[in-house]
């Protein structure tokens, strides 16, 4: 079978300004919930920093999503972090969970957990992350983060979680 090709038109939209850059580094992958509400602030905390964003409902939802009933995506993750880490030569990665997040809300096997409940869960799944990365890609440093969201103020804070 020949590979014939496949006929396409293809019409520039957008140039950018920034010039390109021959490199595939990265400092660090950022798994992190894809809520609208603190966007621009997440990217202030991450300034400069070359990063390769995981940015999904829950974030690391890709890796514990399958056991409180959404899809199990955590093979082909764990996969692609592996791939990514060796390809851009990443040395750190982040995870962050933030309060009233959707992604759990919306959880099938979480239906009906107190914030109380619903926050212990998440503590407990970003260890679990954490020590699963660890384990698997050891010359990497894995940072686990709780994002809080203050509705009063409208600040939102990164809070780096320590395990005892
Ligand atoms: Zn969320």
């Amino acid at each position: 079978m020949t590979d014939e090709g496949i006929k396409v038109t293809l019409k520039e939209i957008f140039k950018s300004t920034v010039p390109f850059k021959d490199s595939h580094e990265a400092d660090s992958l950022f798994f992190n919930c894809c809520d609208f509400r603190f966007r621009k602030q997440s990217q202030e905390f991450l300034g400069d920093r070359l990063m390769d964003p995981f940015v999904f409902p829950g974030g690391i939802m890709l890796f514990v999503g399958g056991k409180h009933g959404h899809a199990d995506l955590k093979d082909g993750t764990l996969y692609w972090t592996k791939a990514m880490v060796k390809l851009h030569h990443v040395k750190e990665i982040k995870l962050v969970i933030h309060k009233d997040c959707g992604a759990y809300k919306a959880a099938p096997a979480l239906a009906g957990k107190s914030p109380e409940e619903m926050y212990n869960i998440q503590m407990r799944d970003i260890k679990e992350v954490k020590e699963m990365l660890s384990k698997e890609i050891p010359e990497v440093t894995v940072t686990a983060y709780y994002m809080d969201l203050a509705r009063e103020t409208g600040e939102v804070t990164y809070n780096e979680i320590s395990f005892e």
